[in-house]
């Protein structure tokens, strides 16, 4: 993205530099051309017609002097004609041969055939003149010059001066004047092009500024974009949501109106995203957000915050009746089945809504009490819309309170384990002790986990759980005389949880407990999302020596998957198959099929539930590896746990005696 801005404003300033240089070249070219050529030219016909003044000055002069003198030296003798001669027509020759080059060349020859015959006769009129002076007769040369004739010739020489003069005068005056008109032109052109060329300079300048602007503009939007907004749905984010709301909130408040926060949550979605793949929950999402958009007026404001939850904001007009309608549209929309790829999927939505003022006074108020709804809906089932109410708040508030009061009670040591022996039928000896959660509760007395494991689970407990039991089930058992086992469980959604691998290595260091004498039970009640990152996290447990045992095996939907699919070392077959081993034939086949699948994976067999001593001589007959169950010894208290070991049979006392 700033690559594409510097490169356009590189382009940009490239273009300018260019359209500089040449209006530069194109203002200096049309100042050499207005030096060198107008203005020397319009000075030449300046000179020019000056000149030409001069000299019709100077004939007119020279012809008054000619004139003046010859009627002079008439009157007062032949000296006056020498002087008449060296001053009048020397400046009168020298005038008229000038004016010449002024003129042009026809008019100089007209001139002159009209001059010439007028002149002559002028001079012999004169010479005649000049005699007569010499011979005394002065009367007579004056009348002679005097005469008609000779006036008549001196008009003509006259007039044809004057023409001559005049013409030349007027062809100055004409040509200064079109130079004036084209320098006029010439200038006016050059401010022409000077303004249509700064126009378009400017035109450039701005496109190009208003080009680089709107780049930067488009940048600027999208790096907005990514700020405001879920890149998957194009729905806004938390933060633009959050951002948005808070003025909403301001106006609401303002205005006296009502806002309602709606919160959806869709029902069962990690599953698709588990069975049909990511692209198709990216589809899910991307469906339920357009559907989402369709419900919705334009002043309405949704978002995503991140995985499957979204959050609506909606000004509303009534009563609480049109936001019941509208989830209740959101929920039908979103439940249309949505097909991609050749398969259809199709997902409930659940929502709950809180409304401000009623329920809540601000933003993080108003999302706590639409989250309390939500929860209350999921709870409700599949699919539906529920409003926040005051009770809701108070299922919250105790809720919270149990919650508390467990992370506590692990804390504080209230759980703890209870030890089951599991016992190996081929060498006699204590295979290995199961961990089995108890809750000494202060007040209700010792609980088993049926009674708080569901909700360690649900308030996400059970890590802590966990590890405190391994913790302490290390400690005691590294006490006992004998090397023994021990056996953890854990659901299988623990397994893909990274930190509490590293924290179940961290507490066999802390307790010197050798990972080689763990071996983790993992049941399936819960769905294993990425059989190959458990497959990597069970290898590497292997690698360390821990063992892992498949728990409960029968009871899952898919038992064989996970046979096929994990490196299991042990396989506990569940105790329901074991109740019935001597009842029922097809039990005991079963039993039978999976010990010699196991054996053929070279995984050993545990029977859990082990009551009796038919069943137990059942299993070993079928050659299960091992048995667990009352019939050796029920879970005790540490406290028990030596008794107990004690009163295990007398070929597993002596195995345990080792
Ligand atoms: P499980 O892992 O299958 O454990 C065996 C259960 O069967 C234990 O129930 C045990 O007391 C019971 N049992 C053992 N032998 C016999 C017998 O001969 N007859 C009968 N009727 N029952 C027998 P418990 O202790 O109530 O535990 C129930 C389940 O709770 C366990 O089943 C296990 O799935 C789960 N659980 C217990 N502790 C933990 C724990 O720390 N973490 C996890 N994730 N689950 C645990
Ligand atoms: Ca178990
Ligand atoms: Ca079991």
């Amino acid at each position: 993205m700033l690559e594409s801005i510097s490169k356009s404003t590189t382009k940009t300033a490239k273009k300018l530099l260019l359209l500089t240089i040449i209006g530069a070249n194109l203002f200096i070219f049309a100042l050499i051309i207005e030096r060198l050529n107008f203005h020397s030219l319009f000075e030449d016909a300046a000179d020019m017609e000056v000149q030409a003044q001069k000299l019709a000055d100077s004939i007119q002069l020279a012809d008054v002097m000619l004139t003046t003198s010859a009627r002079l030296a008439a009157a007062t003798g032949d000296t006056r004609w020498i002087e008449r001669y060296t001053s009048a027509i020397p400046l009168m020759d020298e005038a008229l041969e000038n004016a010449a080059v002024l003129a042009s060349v026809k008019e100089s020859r007209n001139f002159q055939s009209v001059a010439k015959l007028a002149n002559d006769n002028l001079v012999t009129i004169e010479t005649r003149v000049i005699e007569l002076v010499k011979k005394g007769n002065l009367i007579d040369a004056s009348s002679l010059l005097n005469s008609e004739e000779y006036n008549r010739d001196k008009q003509v020489l006259g007039k044809a001066t004057d023409n001559f003069i005049g013409s030349i005068l007027q062809a100055t005056h004409d040509n200064l004047d079109s130079l004036r008109n084209w320098t006029m032109i010439g200038y006016g052109l050059l401010i022409i092009v000077g303004a249509v060329g700064s126009y378009l300079l400017w035109k450039v300048l701005t496109f190009t500024l208003y080009k680089s602007e709107q780049s930067i503009e488009e940048s600027e939007n999208k790096i907005r974009d990514l700020a405001m907004k879920d890149s998957l749905t194009g729905l806004s984010n938390r933060y633009h949501f959050e951002e948005v709301s808070t003025t909403m909130i301001k106006n609401a408040e303002r205005d006296e109106s009502k806002l309602a926060l709606l919160m959806l949550d869709l029902d069962r979605f990690k599953p698709v995203n588990d069975t049909y793949g990511h692209e198709m929950g990216d589809t899910v999402l991307r469906q339920v957000s357009k559907r989402l958009k369709q419900v919705l007026r334009t002043n309405d404001v949704s978002a995503r915050f991140g995985g499957d939850e979204f959050v609506v904001m909606l000004n509303v007009d009534s009563d609480k009746c049109d936001v019941v309608e509208i989830a209740q549209r959101i929920i039908s929309e979103v439940r249309k089945p949505i097909t991609s790829d050749g398969k259809t999927v199709q997902i409930d939505a659940s929502i709950g809504a809180a409304f401000l003022p009623d329920d809540a006074a601000n933003f993080s108020e108003l999302m706590r009490k639409a989250d309390i709804a939500l929860y209350s809906a999921k709870n409700a089932g599949r699919g539906m819309a529920k409003l926040f109410s005051g009770e809701m708040d108070d299922e919250v508030a105790h809720q919270q309170f149990v919650k508390e009061n467990i992370r506590n009670s692990i804390k504080s040591g209230e759980f703890i384990p209870y030890f089951q022996p599991i016992f190996d039928i081929a060498s006699n000896k204590i295979h290995s002790l199961e961990l089995l959660a108890r809750w000494q509760h202060p007040k209700h007395g010792l609980l088993t986990p049926d009674q708080f494991l569901g909700q360690v689970i649900e308030f996400d407990l059970i890590n802590e759980l966990t590890l405190s039991l391994l913790k302490y089930g290390c400690q005691r058992v590294a006490e006992l005389p004998l090397s023994i086992s021990i056996s953890l469980n854990i659901a299988a959604r623990q397994i893909n949880d990274v930190w509490l691998v590293e924290r179940i290595l961290a507490i066999l260091r802390e307790t010197n407990f050798p990972a080689d004498r763990l071996i983790i039970e993992i049941t399936e009640s819960a769905l294993i999302t990425d059989f190959d990152v458990a497959r990597k996290i069970l290898k590497s447990w292997q690698k360390r020596g821990i063992r892992v045992a498949i728990d409960d095996f029968g009871t899952g939907y898919s038992s064989l998957t996970y046979l096929s699919k994990l490196p299991f070392d042990e396989l506990k077959i569940d105790r329901s198959f074991i109740e019935d081993i001597n009842s029922s034939e097809d039990n005991k086949k079963i039993i039978s099929t999976i010990i010699t699948l196991s054996n053929s994976l070279g995984i050993k067999t545990v029977a859990e539930g082990v009551e009796t001593i038919q069943q137990y001589e059942s299993l070993t007959e079928l050659g299960c590896d091992m048995v667990q169950g009352y019939l050796l010894s029920r879970p005790v208290a540490y406290d028990g746990l030596a008794k107990t070991l004690g009163k295990i049979p007398a070929e597993v006392g002596q195995s345990t005696g080792t």
